[in-house]
């Protein structure tokens, strides 16, 4: 991670096929295009390798979080059930729909700890959203149980692990419902970008819709088209799926890079005493665009992460403060800061995140770093970062 170390001539080329007819738009202008549907065919290739029936392009991974959830049907005052740890876009997208997330507690695999999700749920719940944070996955077996006790949607946020696996299924494919950011920093790009897959028809139909204005996409006359639904605009643009074309042909050769990187680094950190790693479900394969670590204290943590800073090794997050994918660094939703009224559902149902107990998480979170894991480097700079990074902790030790 991120795909944009490896931007090449492959790029180039299939952004030049789009400029050279000028069709920049996904849809329509059939005589114009050359024949070049650059978002229908990432669409194909990418259902393809995540082993799912449908694929629905849109415009960045927190539209196709919204998407999703607009799609199987999830709205106003609908609870859907989101970890502490996590991109801001968990609750935006959630928030965007007036449905009300619901914050629960991670465990020692960085995402959703069932037991405490069972425990959230209400007569309101309709989803759940896991977020595989950092290269790995929450324990999706056990999600799928409740959901399927429950009758709730699975819907995986796999924005931060495409490529991984669980139960011998890509990330995303396993749940309803799966979503990915081609977003600049992801591990392929396409400048701002998203995809959701499914293998439920009538949800890819919805999504498909719902991206475009409600468009039936019935025949090759836009304006001539029905709109069966109210819909939006969550369209990703022919030039940004023109670049994701590319870079999906690299995503194997990437995780490839990414696994040779991680292993190194793991395994130097595995020789220093007092130095644990994340839980991976069983079953579960990484995407290896993190390297995840604990320390056996807060305290610890804090002056490893220090350390590492101090001696040149950078890329390396400690999420519990000084960040803004933990709950800590969320004021703004804490206090329910929005530009304008929010809608009554959210306001009267959200819990009081000031209030919230997630001392489970900050147990977890205030002992964890983690280090990027870049593809550009080589094998000697990551042998000698690795070195680097086992020094450092080990001086605070
Ligand atoms: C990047 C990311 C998103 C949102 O993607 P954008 O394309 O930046 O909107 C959502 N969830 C997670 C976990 C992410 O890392």
């Amino acid at each position: 991670m991120p795909g944009f170390e490896l931007f090449g001539n492959e790029e180039r080329k299939e952004v030049n096929d789009v400029l050279k007819s000028g069709v920049l738009m996904r849809y329509g202008f059939d005589g114009m295009r050359n024949g070049h549907w650059k978002a229908k065919e990432f669409e194909i290739a990418f259902a393809k390798r995540m082993d799912s029936k449908h694929c629905q392009l849109v415009s960045s991974g927190t539209s196709a979080l919204t998407v999703a959830l607009a799609s199987a049907g999830v709205g106003a005052g609908d609870e859907v059930i989101m970890p502490t740890f996590t991109f801001v876009a968990s609750f935006e997208s959630i928030m965007a729909l007036g449905a009300v997330p619901v914050l629960v507690d991670i465990d020692d695999t960085l995402t959703l700890d069932p037991a405490a999700v069972e425990k959230a749920i209400t007569s309101k719940t309709k989803c759940i959203m896991p977020v595989h944070m950092c290269g790995s996955m929450a324990d999706l077996a056990a999600l799928k149980r409740i959901c399927d006790k429950h009758k709730l949607l699975l819907l995986e946020d796999a924005c931060q692990a495409i490529g991984g696996s669980f139960d011998g299924k890509p990330l995303g494919a396993y749940g309803d419902l799966g979503c990915f950011s081609f977003d600049f920093v992801k591990t392929i790009t396409c400048g701002e970008g998203g995809a959701v897959i499914t293998n439920n028809e009538k949800y890819y139909i919805n999504a498909d819709q719902y991206q475009d204005h409600g468009h039936d996409h019935i025949g090759n006359d836009r304006g001539a088209e029905t709109h069966p639904h109210l819909g939006y605009n969550f369209r990703i643009s022919e030039l940004n799926a023109a670049v994701g074309v590319a870079q999906l042909r690299k995503l194997d050769d990437f995780l490839a890079i990414q696994k040779r990187n991680y292993t190194i680094i793991r395994n130097a950190l595995s020789e220093v005493d007092g130095v644990t790693f994340r839980r991976v479900p069983e079953t579960g394969v990484e995407n290896y665009s993190f390297v995840n670590f604990f320390l056996p204290n807060a305290t610890l943590a804090e002056k490893a992460h220090k350390a590492l800073g101090e001696n040149g090794v950078d890329a390396c997050f400690y999420w519990f403060k000084n960040n803004w994918h933990y709950i800590n660094g969320w004021e703004h939703l804490r206090n329910l800061k929005s530009l304008a009224p929010l809608p009554k559902e959210i306001k009267t149902q959200i819990q009081d995140l000031n209030k919230t107990d997630f001392s489970k998480s900050d147990a977890i979170m205030g002992r964890t770093i983690s280090s990027l894991v870049k593809l550009s480097w080589t094998a000697d700079q990551v042998k000698e970062r690795a070195a680097k990074m086992a020094q450092a902790i080990q001086s605070v030790i």
